[in-house]
């Protein structure tokens, strides 16, 4: 029997850009496409997506993508792969909808062979049966996905929490999930988000009250930001604003689009005559509305980051104001979210980020609801992902806590392959090619390292010009070069020193080497920065330019 291999293209060892191989003798499918958020040296970066160089070698054996659910962590890369692959996408009715409102911005709708997959339902894939589970999260349709395969079952948790009163009153199919256990399940890849949290995680339905407290303090107008798919916590608001007598408007394009398609499709129920356009909101008191507003993450150009710098103009902060934060800060979005905070505080608005009765609950599932999944699937092998090291590693050891044997469990990287016979497990020596590709979302190709490392260098210590005319024809310089800087903050003498030095040693070039563009280059850029590196201890960019007259 061929081997059964498990590949993490990312999502293992970082919370971000899920995508995973599952491959058998012909058949190759990757369970979700997500994107990852750049670091603070990622300059100029927008998104990261998963390096796709392993499907590239093997497109001949790819037959699906199976998504679990609309987070971008899932679904971010896939406007890249669809451009690349043409295989089927499977997703569940909601999930569908949001990306094809995301993909509608990139790709032609038409080519992008969107599939239909019913929770609950199981359909094949090649030597694969796929069966979508039922699991609560903080977005509709969560599914976990169970691959059913010769060697036994492959279980994706997808991200999860147990919550015993969702919003939408649907909840995890435990009675499948023992079902399973019962049945054996080969291997858990499982969400380790918030095993550093003990205990049981609050329902989503508990930030209800959050804003029952926080509406009834406010005096003035209401503004709630969270992220645009957190249709449960969308659903609160319309439903606690019906209660204390306000009105809701959107404001922002992303949200207001989603509100929108998921009031049609049934996802949404807005309670009559709570909706207010937003061009009527000039026409109510402030005491009688909210407004659904984007930019919790302090994203540049979201409707609340524009009002805090009143360039919004649609909208104005005025004082008395409540703005309450009901969304978790991504990690490495702080300093952006903090600086909008303080803007919003200096134009005279109350912001509430924490509450004592939370505003905002994780989607993740806390400690003991990750052992709750493990006592009811009862895999064979254990292997934590979305999750950092950190996360994996006490995952491993809330394992072993609870009985599981250490030689059935893994830690698996980006790259790592996992592999099954039909009598064990192992993870192969040599990693798959994987990585990131950074994207900035005003270019259509890749930023390479090359590049990052040159917008860091023009970060740091700016650039200087260096112009030198020179008729190399006849191999003869014209006049002294000269010098014009952006960004550089060394001495000004350091610039004459480094164009005596150069002057110097154009002064010992042989009439051959005088003649050469590429030569008197790159004595321009060795000369200065070797001066300026010394006098100043800066690195600038400097750019050379030989005019030839
Ligand atoms: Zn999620
Ligand atoms: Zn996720």
């Amino acid at each position: 029997m061929s081997l059964l291999k498990v590949i993490p293209l990312g999502g293992a060892g970082e919370i971000g850009k899920n995508c995973t191989v599952v491959e058998m003798g012909d058949d190759l499918i990757v369970i979700d496409c997500g994107l990852s958020f750049p670091h603070e040296e990622h300059f100029g970066v927008d998104i990261v997506v998963p390096n796709f160089d392993y499907l590239r070698d093997n497109k001949d054996r790819l037959k699906a993508v199976v998504i679990t659910h609309a987070h971008e962590d899932h679904v971010g890369a896939l406007s890249f792969f669809v451009s690349e692959f043409d295989c089927p996408i499977y997703c569940t009715p909601f999930t569908e909808a949001m990306v094809r409102a995301k993909l509608e911005e990139r790709v032609k709708l038409l080519e992008v062979p969107l599939k239909r997959m019913t929770i609950g339902k199981k359909f094949d894939i090649g030597a694969f049966e796929i069966e979508p589970i039922r699991l609560t999260h903080s977005i509709p349709e969560m599914c976990a996905i169970a691959v059913h395969t010769s060697h036994g079952v492959v279980m994706f948790t997808g991200d999860f929490k147990f919550d015993f009163s969702p919003v939408d009153h649907q909840p995890s199919d435990i009675k499948r999930l023992t079902q399973l256990g019962e049945d054996g399940v080969l291997v858990l890849l499982s969400d380790s988000t918030n095993v550093d949290r003990p205990g049981w995680g609050p329902s989503e339905s508990a930030v209800a009250e959050g804003y029952r407290r926080e509406f009834s303090k406010a005096k003035g107008r209401i503004m709630v930001t969270m992220f645009s798919s957190n249709i449960h916590r969308m659903q609160q608001v319309f439903d606690v604003a019906k209660e204390v007598g306000r009105r809701v408007a959107v404001a922002g394009r992303r949200m207001d689009d989603t509100v929108r398609m998921c009031q049609r499709l049934g996802y949404l129920n807005i309670p009559e005559n709570v909706y207010l356009p937003l061009e009527e909101l000039n026409k109510r008191a402030a005491h009688e509305v909210i407004i659904l507003v984007t930019g919790s993450q302090g994203e540049p150009m979201a409707a609340l980051s524009q009002m805090s710098r009143k360039e919004y103009s649609r909208l104005q902060i005025v004082e008395g104001d409540t703005i309450l934060y009901s969304a978790r800060p991504i990690p490495g979005n702080e300093g952006m979210i903090w600086r909008t905070v303080n803007r919003l505080i200096r134009l005279g608005a109350s912001v509430v980020t924490d509450a004592p009765t939370p505003i905002h609950v994780s989607g993740h599932g806390y400690q003991d609801e990750l052992k709750m999944m493990v006592q009811l699937t009862k895999p064979f092998y254990l292997a934590p992902v979305h999750g950092e090291p950190r996360h994996q590693l006490l995952y491993l050891d809330m394992a072993k806590s609870m009985g599981h044997p250490e030689h059935r469990m893994f830690h698996l990287h980006n790259g790592s392959q996992l592999c099954f016979d039909d009598q064990k497990a192992w993870i192969d020596d040599k990693p798959v090619k994987w990585g990131e590709v950074l994207i900035d979302q005003h270019g259509n190709v890749p930023v390479t390292d090359a590049v990052l490392g040159q917008r860091a260098a023009l970060a740091m210590d700016g650039v200087i010009v260096v112009s030198l005319a020179a008729d190399l024809k006849a191999g003869a310089l014209e006049g002294r070069p000269e010098a014009q800087i952006k960004g550089f903050s060394g001495p000004g003498e350091t610039i004459e020193d480094a164009l005596d030095a150069l002057c110097d040693e154009l002064a010992k070039l042989k009439p051959a080497e005088l003649k050469s563009r590429d030569f008197l280059e790159g004595v321009i850029v060795d000369i200065v920065k070797r001066v300026v590196q010394r006098k100043c201890q800066q690195r600038p960019v400097v750019i050379p330019v030989v005019v030839a007259v």
